[in-house]
């Protein structure tokens, strides 16, 4: 079997049996579940990024975890189910996540929910960038991890999918330290490959029934794609995801790292695909595009990095408030890791000279008032629908 193969497979909605068949009918290229043994610990890594109702398609639907916990269960495994959202890692934020998320469904199929918060020193000998990390401990007590993740747009990656949701194995609390260690975008994505890398999911499963466009990963809007997609290679997976909602796959960061390192090709059309993919091709998702496949590149001297510098600033996305939404509470001020925004007169305002670009207060502004702002030299060089309020 071609361990790179990537598999799709109709799932119109979330119902019980619905999700059973497409489970089973997206594994069966990738040799279903044979390899989990009697007596395994599995850990589902699911996303759950911040706590949200099922139906606003932030989270990994839970009819889906449930469904993948009775097939673990039923080959005599035992289940836990984690992530870290971007706030403090602790059993009450979690608990509200859990219940927020519908995980219960999760836990009557037999998955435990995990409550390990502990967190622990890495060490990545052949990493790119985040040779030392740390990470959330609960990872350590599985004999294997399935990626479980959602697909979504995504502020700073334009992506949400396969291998961006391994950010979720760092401590929510140190997000933000890590967009501060890895403000460019390129090191960023690199540091998320090099997750890939270190934790190698034996298996990733993205949720792409109802998906999140627009002003995701947390505040956008669900959208219908009505199908699963599964491979053992994350990256391969993202290209097909990327390519499903009109991103260029070269224009995720997260899959510009792997193709520099050679783990996938750049194109859907080099992948070997098991499904009928383009009948789920979206001509009408609202992307946030990333601003890297515009970037000048230029000279290296004094000339050439001054010119990069301003047309780059012309190109760059930024966050914009959106005054009339925001409700002052501070969110995106507590989460900056530049410490670069400021509540004023009950709004919230950036200092634009700090400001890495990281979008964390983006990704966490509760009401969705903060938004990815695109320059319109910008928008003239690209098209399509992109997200841009
Ligand atoms: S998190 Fe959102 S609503 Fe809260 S202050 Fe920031 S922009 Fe305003
Ligand atoms: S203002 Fe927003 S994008 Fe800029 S550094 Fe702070 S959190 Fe990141």
């Amino acid at each position: 079997m071609n361990p790179n193969l990537v598999s799709i497979v109709p799932c119109p909605d979330y119902a019980p049996d619905v999700c059973e068949a497409a489970l089973i009918a997206v594994l069966e290229p990738l040799g279903g579940l044979d390899w989990v043994k009697p007596g395994m610990r599995i850990g589902i890594k699911a996303n759950l990024v911040t706590g949200a109702k099922p139906e606003k398609a932030v989270t990994t639907h839970p009819t889906l975890l449930a469904t993948l916990t009775r097939f673990l269960k039923a080959r005599g495994a035992s289940v836990v189910i984690g992530d870290s959202p971007g706030n403090l890692y602790n059993a009450s934020v979690l608990n509200r996540v859990y219940a927020l998320s519908g995980l219960s469904e999760a836990e009557e199929a037999g998955a435990e929910l995990n409550h390990d918060f502990s967190e622990k020193d890495g060490f990545h000998a052949d990493a790119v960038q985040a040779k030392r990390f740390t990470y959330t401990g609960w990872l350590d007590s599985c004999d294997a991890i399935i990626n479980f993740c959602k697909l979504k747009s995504h502020g700073m990656m334009s992506l949400s999918a396969a291998a961006k949701n391994l950010f979720g194995t760092i401590p929510g609390t140190m997000k933000p330290e890590y967009h501060y260690r890895f403000p460019n975008p390129n090191d960023f994505a690199d540091m998320i490959v090099d997750l890939d890398e270190y934790w190698k999911p034996v298996l990733h499963i993205c949720d792409a029934v109802t998906a999140m466009e627009g002003n995701g990963p947390t505040q956008g809007t669900p959208k219908h794609v009505g199908c699963l997609i599964a491979s053992k290679n994350p990256h391969r997976l993202d290209v097909l995801a990327a390519t499903l909602i009109g991103l260029e796959p070269k224009d995720v960061p997260t899959i510009a790292a792997a193709v520099r390192r050679n783990l996938t090709p750049e194109s859907v059309d080099e992948i070997e695909i098991a499904g009928d993919w383009k009948a789920f091709l979206q001509d009408d998702f609202e992307i946030i595009r990333n601003r890297n496949s515009l970037l000048f590149v230029g000279g290296n001297n004094i000339f050439g990095r001054a010119v990069r510098g301003a047309i780059n600033a012309c190109l760059a996305s930024k966050p914009k408030v959106k005054t009339s939404a925001c409700v002052g509470c501070g969110k995106c001020r507590d989460i900056c890791p530049a410490h670069t925004i400021t509540i004023k007169n009950k709004k919230a305002v950036i200092d634009r000279r700090h400001c890495i670009k990281c979008f964390c207060c983006q990704e966490f502004c509760p009401v969705g008032a903060m938004r990815v702002h695109r320059s319109p030299v910008a928008k003239l060089l690209t098209r399509g629908k992109e997200s841009s309020k």
